[in-house]
């Protein structure tokens, strides 16, 4: 059984349209990420799923269970659904152990051991008496995913857990997330506009604009194949130039690159990821003299902007390790052309 699904979700707030005709599901066990720009309406979804929002047409089915239909809307209580917010909303005047306790059933002693029980497992139990004022941001997320978890909800929605944690504290308390909605078979909806995060945490990735998704599958499917303009240019950097088709392919500096099923005629975008270009060793077949422009290291990887022979024009590599060519080097480069994305040009405005 799906722990969540959206069928037909509509919403919009007077004029504006937040989330139109929104399809997913959430498998039991599964971690999806709902990824976008801000603004594309992924907290309007995540609203609607906790029952904080009531849907203008569709359903929301949790566990098997009619959640959420227009004029029909369970409980956020009676849901089972634990929620982590942005900013983790934690009760200032309890205590850790209060806040973990608080949506717990039973005897007092009976919630402070459960509570206790989940502090653990985030490794927060010995914090268990301050308040949350005295946290870090690290702590204060854990304490609010062991308050969301206590309960054991069957489904976990999470907004944006990690964006007020600083770089190294996030990779940290996102792999402990993980490990834990790993270890207990959580399943899981998290909203992020990231999309590294989105590709680390998910099994499932659903890229949404405006109200809509677009694309949903495994990180690596949509991030070999994004299925269109918007979807490649958000998930990553891209060298953007335009072409026409002829002949299921399009001419560039590199030779033709292949633009399947587009007719002859036809303009089209072309996209080529940074990392899509390699410096060439020794005599490589297609290979492209360029100059040196800038090079900004990245310590894992340097940012190096090219100038190509021939048409003069500026393209952008990611070249990895520490060592990068100076500026003003002259240097011949291939590309891999499984990081090409070719696309008609006429797709609709609001792909793009
Ligand atoms: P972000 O990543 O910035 O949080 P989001 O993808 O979560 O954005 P939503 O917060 O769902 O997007 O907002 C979707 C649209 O609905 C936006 O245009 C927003 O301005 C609008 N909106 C959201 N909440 C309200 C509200 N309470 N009243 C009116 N408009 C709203």
């Amino acid at each position: 059984m799906d722990a969540l699904v959206f069928e037909g979700v509509s919403h919009a707030y007077d004029d504006v349209t937040a989330v139109a005709s929104v399809d997913l599901r959430v498998a039991e066990g599964e971690v999806v990420c709902l990824l976008g720009p801000s603004g594309c309406g992924k907290t309007t979804l995540l609203r609607i799923a906790a029952g904080l929002e009531e849907p203008q047409a569709g359903r929301v089915i949790i566990n098997g269970r009619e959640a959420s239909r227009p004029g029909a809307l369970l409980p956020p209580e009676a849901r089972g659904v634990g929620m982590v917010f942005q900013d983790y909303a934690l009760f200032p005047h309890l205590s850790v152990a209060g806040n973990v306790a608080f949506g717990l059933g039973g005897s007092s002693a009976a919630r402070r051991a459960a509570a206790l029980e989940m502090l653990e497992r985030v490794g927060m139990a010995e914090h268990a008496g301050r308040y949350p004022h005295v946290l870090s941001g690290g702590e204060q997320q854990r304490v609010a995913l062991a308050r969301a978890l206590a309960p054991k909800p069957g489904l976990l929605l999470l907004d944006e857990p990690f964006s007020g944690l600083d770089i190294r504290l996030r990779d940290r308390v996102r792999d402990e997330t993980l490990e834990l909605l790993e270890a207990e078979g959580i399943s899981t909806l998290l909203v992020t506009h990231d999309p590294e995060e989105a590709m680390y945490m998910a099994d499932r990735i659903a890229v949404m604009r405006a109200g809509r998704i677009l694309q949903q599958g495994p990180p690596d499917e949509v991030y070999r194949a994004p299925g269109d303009v918007f979807i490649a240019t958000f998930l990553s950097d891209v060298n953007r130039f335009h072409g026409t088709a002829e002949g299921g392919a399009v001419a560039s500096p590199f030779g033709p690159l292949a633009a399947d099923g587009i007719a002859d005629g036809e303009r089209v975008d072309v996209l080529i990821r940074p990392e899509a270009l390699r410096i060439a060793k020794g005599a490589a077949e297609r290979a492209v003299a360029a100059t040196v422009v800038a090079v900004h290291p990245l310590g894992h990887s340097s940012i190096v902007d090219l100038r190509l022979d021939g048409d003069g024009r500026a393209v952008r590599a990611r070249l990895p390790g520490p060592t990068a060519p100076e500026p003003g080097a002259r240097i011949s480069v291939v590309l891999d052309s499984s990081q090409v994305f070719v696309f008609p040009c006429d797709a609709p405005k609001s792909l793009k």
